[in-house]
């Protein structure tokens, strides 16, 4: 990490004068000073609405003693608003066009770290030993580059970072696939991640408008609590999870028949007769199953010795 740029210091960030980077006019300012040009392909849509931010912001939970992780910090809009709430701020930004801004704009807040890097393919355990040592708590906050949405919240899932809480702005529909409860065409494979790691809480719609340029989607912010342990309580996660993925592999067609794929047509009697044994009626489809049902399978498929 020590060959990547950076800001140095890490406590106390001090309000620089004049309008906030979010707004619209400094906003323009500023990218016509660097002459930026956006790239849709790294998904950026730069925050110009304070208001959303004051919500955001809210939701982290920041204070002096804590620390954000900024994914993807564009030229500062919502950097500069957590370098104010909180002690030790890191941004990783992938486009090194952005790095050269960003020192400028960051320079009046010694606690601002910003690093040149793709979130995917950094270690952040790394991140955490060099910049969050001393910190009481970390956030994620972040306005994420939609193209990359899943695989980064499940990225920081996975690895089992010690975040309190992600916050982030996604597209409207991943947020309600996020946060959606069993029973409806929303709720999937990313439900059950992400509620088996978190509790989910809408934050706020977000209107195309807030954006420079506007994206051709609504978005929503959402609030992703880390719980003190998963929702339940599975001998082998990825088992699990492979479980999941075979229920939902059609959405179409019933748990038993989607199962029976996986573990083989010549045991789905076996299979049918283990569901009704765990009050799974064979019919149902993986979108009305709750994570405790999730788990029940799980458990009945490894006893039964059943491939997932
Ligand atoms: N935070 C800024 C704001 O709210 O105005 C910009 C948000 S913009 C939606 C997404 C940002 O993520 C862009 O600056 C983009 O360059 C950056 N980005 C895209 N892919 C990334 C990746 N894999 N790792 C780190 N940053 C990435």
């Amino acid at each position: 990490m020590s060959n990547m740029p950076q800001h140095n210091g890490k406590n106390g960030g001090a309000p620089a004068g004049g309008p906030a980077i979010a707004a619209a006019g400094r906003t323009k300012e500023i990218i016509r000073k660097h002459g930026f040009t956006f790239k849709k392909s790294l998904g950026q849509n730069f925050l110009i609405d304070g208001n959303i931010l004051d919500k955001i912001i809210a939701a982290a939970g920041l204070d002096g003693t804590k620390g954000a992780l900024e994914i993807g910090p564009g030229i500062g809009a919502l950097t500069e608003r957590l370098a104010q709430a909180a002690g030790t701020v890191v941004a990783l930004e992938i486009d090194n066009r952005l790095i050269p801004i960003l020192e400028d704009v960051m320079s009046p807040y010694g606690n601002v770290n910003v690093v040149h890097a793709d979130v995917l393919k950094t270690d952040l355990r790394r991140v955490w030993a060099d910049y969050f040592a001393d910190v009481s708590g970390v956030s994620v906050v972040a306005n994420l580059p939609y193209y990359v949405t899943t695989p980064i919240v499940m990225k920081l899932l996975e690895e089992k970072l010690p975040v309190d809480r992600i916050v982030v702005m996604v597209q409207k529909e991943v947020a309600e696939r996020m946060a959606a409860k069993p029973g409806g065409k929303d709720y999937g494979s990313l439900s059950i991640a992400v509620q088996y790691y978190c509790e989910p809480e809408l934050v706020a719609s977000v209107p195309s408008g807030a954006f420079v340029p506007a994206p051709n989607v609504d978005s929503a912010v959402i609030r992703l609590t880390k719980r003190a342990a998963p929702a339940v309580s599975v001998p082998d996660e990825d088992r699990f999870f492979r479980v999941v993925h075979a229920a939902f592999a059609q959405r179409r067609k019933t748990i038993a028949n989607n199962l029976a794929a996986i573990s083989g047509k010549e045991r789905k009697a076996e299979l049918t007769a283990l569901l009704a044994e765990i009050g799974i009626a064979p019919e149902r489809r993986a979108e009305t199953l709750s994570l405790e049902e999730f788990a029940r399978l799980d458990a009945a498929l490894a006893a039964a010795e059943m491939k997932a």
